[in-house]
């Protein structure tokens, strides 16, 4: 029985344009690079921090600092290593998914298989992928559609008070269907479904966290009166979540970095699906590691907005691509990356 090694190093993603949601704006975004090393394999993660999450470099490298390994010699043990991970400290699921993400590469790579073959998904079956646009100048937001030719579906920050303007300025420039993130921003129901009525007819798909994480009451009103999805993200971060989730949106949002990463992403798609919940998978900004590690699930959900490391100037792996607007999966082992 062999020994891991663990090593860390922070990192800093440049964004290609400054990137502004109903919260605030940012133009760069911490991460931590983490490689796993055991027996001559190694697998590679990734911790993504937006300052909105509350982890950072420092709460990354202290709770890495904290995994003690010397317990454990068999990487196929993941529920006895990850429950012993989760239970180092509460939070931190970015810091948990770092881990959790490098564990499964080192476990695909040792087994010759990418995770999507080892889960028994067909690669062929991904969806489609939307590219995300941030609150903007409508000159910039044009501009920004017409760089985002290769895709096939859109995802529009909204929750100011230029949501319509937005909307229609996007509409000038492509038809393609369009899902809008609120990320919280509207405060009032009836105004809200007004708003949902309206989207529809301006050909948008679904509508993320349209109202305030902790008002369950009016996401469930709005969500039992909209003609299109809501989808749950802020509202739901983890397995946990799901049971609360049920009655108050059409759909959850799962992103590795919520949710301590592929081995608790895994779960919760089989539980929302049991639910009849509808499944999108999300991203933070990320390079292409964490990315790639999301796109193993993609053929298990209904839509997915994995376009973190393409919004990036310095990605430092080379992982999953897009073809005509769909998700393409590297046949590589492990989470299918290699160093760039
Ligand atoms: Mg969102």
């Amino acid at each position: 029985m062999g020994k891991f090694t663990l090593h860390y190093v922070p990192y800093s993603l440049t964004l290609k344009h400054v990137f502004t949601v109903a919260s605030g704006s940012r133009s760069s975004t911490p991460v931590v690079l983490v490689a796993l090393e055991y027996d001559g394999f190694v697998g590679y993660g990734e911790a993504s921090m937006p300052f909105y999450l509350g982890e950072s470099h420092k709460s990354v490298l202290e709770f890495l600092n904290k995994v003690d390994l010397s317990s454990f010699q068999d990487p196929f043990l993941t529920e006895d290593i990850l429950v012993y991970i989760d239970s180092i400290a509460s939070g931190n699921t970015a810091a948990k998914a770092s881990f959790d993400i490098a564990l499964h590469d080192l476990i695909g790579k040792m087994l010759g298989q990418p995770w999507f073959r080892i889960w028994g998904y067909n690669a062929e079956g991904t969806p489609e992928t939307s590219f995300t646009i941030g609150i903007d100048k409508e000159e910039v937001l044009k501009e920004k559609v017409r760089e985002a030719t290769g895709y096939r579906m859109l995802k529009i920050k909204l929750g100011l008070d230029t949501d319509k303007a937005i909307i229609n300025a996007i509409r000038e420039v492509t038809s393609v269907p369009i899902c809008v993130d609120v990320n919280q921003g509207w405060s009032n129901k009836e105004k809200a479904l007004e708003m949902a009525h309206w989207l529809k007819d301006q050909g948008v798909v679904f509508i993320e966290q349209p109202m305030p994480a902790a008002n369950l009451d009016d996401n469930a009103w709005l969500t039992e009166r909209s003609p299109i999805p809501t989808i749950g993200d802020e509202a739901v971060q983890r397995l946990g979540d799901i049971h609360r989730a049920k009655d108050v949106y059409s759909g959850i949002n799962i992103k590795l970095m919520k949710c301590t990463g592929m081995r608790e992403a895994h779960k919760m798609i089989e539980l929302a699906r049991a639910l009849d919940l509808k499944v999108m998978l999300g991203c933070m900004t990320e390079t292409s590691c964490a990315i790639t590690a999301a796109a193993q699930l993609a053929p298990a959900v209904d839509w997915a907005d994995l376009d973190g490391a393409l919004l990036i100037s310095n990605d430092v792996f080379d992982g999953m691509w897009i073809k005509e607007g769909r998700i393409v999966i590297p046949e590589r082992p492990g989470i299918g990356i290699k160093i760039s």
